[in-house]
């Protein structure tokens, strides 16, 4: 095999080698415990499917900082746009000026604008609810847009007194004078393309709805549009596979059902009818928080993993959801599910359906075997708690 580039072609589609180059960062704090024992996993599931990755290591976080002076060097932007499809683990959010958080820079940067979370249950996998098999939802997160954007002005400064003064003059909003001011910008083009790829996804993947999340109840003109115009989407790309509530009135014959549904609400649902959910879109600010109360229902942030995806360009960057957990670093000692779960939902994006299907396979066994890190055998009765490392030789022992 020769290690090659992964291309997107012009019909839209990714071409993926039999070797591609992949590039990661292996993830500040717990980084140096997960990011081996998931690449240990990710390598002996490819060489089962006669494929292998040719890992290119990309520096960010604290580990380039020390190396280089910079949190998020030009280099590592570069390697991710030349090769498209990365993989990373947790990094440390510098405090104080410069970067907000290099995840969202490289969001931003990239222009990844759907951050996908799965949210299911792996049998075994100790949960706060009665029955955690019942979540199996795919949340898409709006990832450029919202709050996110940055757009934020610090009270007590020149700036916070313009903005109060020109929002006073030219549309007559009575602000306090010492408020710090942030903006919400919702366009149609980030909303239609996150919707857009949420339906996609059903379609792909035989799902039967789609559910816009938002609080236009209150927030009309960024939220409530926001689910206008995913409705407005369905009646222009989709009529053919899919129809909105209120064009069928929730009979939806053999057609993806786009419904929507109040944020609030939607936290309360999610916990009690959890099977009405099952591919989510939502604005930025509601998808980090409904990601993570559902990751909790399934057993929490050790095992939760994410991709930032740009659809059009091709770029994805796959990562652990939790942080870097400086108490445990270097420890072998935390849950490298994350790491392992993000990597197989990069399998899936390549098209290494098998690969990523035996690693479910092998850690579904692992975890029935009651072979666990400290997270869930804490939680468990009679389980054997292993190191990080011992957890992901049991889970290729079980490939
Ligand atoms: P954190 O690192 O996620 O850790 C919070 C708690 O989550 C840990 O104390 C631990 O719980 C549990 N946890 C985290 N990783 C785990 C794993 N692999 N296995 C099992 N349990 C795990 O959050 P934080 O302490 O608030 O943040 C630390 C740093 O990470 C900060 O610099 C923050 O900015 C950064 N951060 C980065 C990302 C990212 O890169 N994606 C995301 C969030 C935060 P117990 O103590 O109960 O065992």
């Amino acid at each position: 095999m020769t290690a090659e580039k992964i291309t997107m072609g012009a019909d839209g589609k990714l071409w993926v080698p039999d070797e591609p180059i992949i590039p990661f960062v292996e993830g500040d704090g717990t980084g140096v415990d997960i990011w081996p024992a998931a690449k240990l996993v990710l390598d002996a599931a490819a060489k089962k499917h006669g494929k292998s990755i040719a890992w290119k290591e990309v520096l960010a976080g604290q580990k380039a900082f020390d190396a280089t002076g910079s949190w998020l060097p030009d280099k590592t932007v570069a390697a991710f746009r030349e090769y498209l499809i990365g993989i990373k683990g947790p990094l440390t959010t510098p405090i104080g000026g410069g970067i907000r958080s290099l995840n969202v820079a490289l969001r931003q940067i990239l222009d990844l604008y759907v951050c996908l979370r799965p949210v299911r249950w792996f049998t075994g996998v100790p949960s706060p609810v009665k029955r955690p098999d019942l979540v199996d939802m795919v949340i898409f997160r709006e990832n450029t847009e919202d709050i996110y954007a940055g757009l934020e002005v610090e009270q007590g400064t020149p700036e916070a007194a313009k903005l109060i003064a020109l929002l006073k003059s030219d549309f007559g909003w009575d602000i306090r004078t010492d408020s710090g001011i942030g903006i919400k910008p919702v366009s149609v083009t980030g909303s239609k393309r996150l919707i857009r790829a949420a339906i996609e996804y059903a379609v792909a993947n035989n799902r039967k709805s789609v559910t816009i999340v938002h609080k236009g109840n209150i927030q009309k003109f960024t939220e409530g549009a926001f689910a206008k115009w995913g409705y407005e989407l369905v009646r222009e790309e989709f009529s053919d596979v899919a129809v909105g509530w209120d064009d069928c009135n929730g009979e939806r014959g053999d057609k993806i059902l786009v419904k929507d549904s109040i944020a609030d609400i939607t936290l309360q649902q999610v916990l009690t009818r959890p099977t009405e959910f099952e591919v989510i879109a939502t604005t930025n600010l509601n998808g980090d928080y409904l990601s993570d109360a559902l990751a909790a229902q399934v057993g929490g942030i050790g095992i939760a993993p994410g991709g930032n995806i740009n659809y059009v360009t091709g770029h994805a960057i796959f990562e652990a959801t939790h942080g870097t957990a400086p108490k445990y670093a270097g420890q072998d000692k935390v849950n490298p599910g994350s790491v392992i779960l993000s990597g197989v939902m990069m399998f899936e994006h390549l098209g290494w359906q098998g690969a990523a299907d035996d690693i479910i396979r092998a850690l579904e066994a692992t975890i029935a075997d009651k072979i666990v890190t400290y997270d869930f055998a804490r939680q468990m009765d009679g389980a054997t708690e292993v190191k990080c490392s011992e957890f992901a030789e049991a889970i290729v022992a079980r490939l």
